[in-house]
């Protein structure tokens, strides 16, 4: 598989008053499709901060990105709009769903913005949900469902658009153990399936052990773990 996330040498800084913060310093990692990192580390250590970077919904004081072959450090806004719409999908630990829409439209809708027909993103959705075993709640809204059926309404629209980069930041924080972990093992085969690189950022080390492998944020850089 080839890779599709390429972090250089990333270095992160933020202005506190009148200190700087240096979050970190060389951030070096690369991901290959299919293959889903964990990202660990003490609370402040930095991981939602790469995440946005990665994401590029921030960016860096220097350093690289390259998506898909592609270095969008220096690529302006336009382009960068494009790569979170069409190559990057995003998981929040709250499920960000839109309340007023059902299951299927929450699914649907990002993919209609790409251009995607109604009938074709449906098609899409419908294979997705059943998936992630939410057949019979296709038209219910994100109020009428649980915890862990609302998460996994937020999987299934991160991977609508069949991204490359699949970035997701304490998916399951908000679910109990046992369906966290049941929501986990859905999230990996489906981003194995679709030959997704993802970087999933946990405090869980018995989730993070079920990945292919774990990097650990420490002193401003990225080590294996
Ligand atoms: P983590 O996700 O590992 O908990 P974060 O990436 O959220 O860590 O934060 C890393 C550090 O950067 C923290 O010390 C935090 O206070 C600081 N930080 C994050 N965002 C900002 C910001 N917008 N302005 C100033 N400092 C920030």
């Amino acid at each position: 598989m080839e890779t599709i996330l390429d972090l250089r040498n990333i270095c992160r800084t933020y202005q506190q008053g009148t200190s700087v913060l240096e979050v970190f310093s060389n951030a070096t990692l690369s991901i290959k499709g299919g293959e889903v990192v964990a990202l660990v580390g003490p609370s402040g250590a930095g991981k939602s901060s790469l995440l946005h970077i990665a994401g590029l919904l921030e960016a860096p004081d220097s350093g690289t990105i390259i998506i898909n072959n592609k270095d969008y450090a220096a690529e302006k806004d336009a382009a960068r709009t494009s790569a979170r719409r069409d190559l990057i999908g995003f998981i929040y630990q709250f499920h960000h769903l839109l309340p007023e829409l059902s299951a299927l439209e929450n699914v649907s809708i990002p993919q209609m913005i790409a251009g995607k027909s109604k009938a074709k993103a449906n098609e899409r959705s419908i294979y997705l949900l059943q998936r992630l075993g939410l057949d019979h709640r296709l038209t219910h809204r994100p109020a009428e469902l649980s915890g862990g059926e609302q998460q996994r309404v937020a999987i299934a629209r991160s991977l609508a658009n069949k991204p490359k980069l699949l970035l997701a930041d304490e998916p399951t924080g908000n679910l109990d153990p046992e369906t966290a972990d049941l929501v986990y093992g859905e999230l990996l085969g489906l981003v194995r399936l679709e030959g997704i690189a993802a970087l999933i950022a946990t405090h869980n080390p018995e989730l993070a052990r079920r990945m292919d492998r774990t990097v650990l944020m420490q002193g401003g850089q990225l080590v294996p773990a």
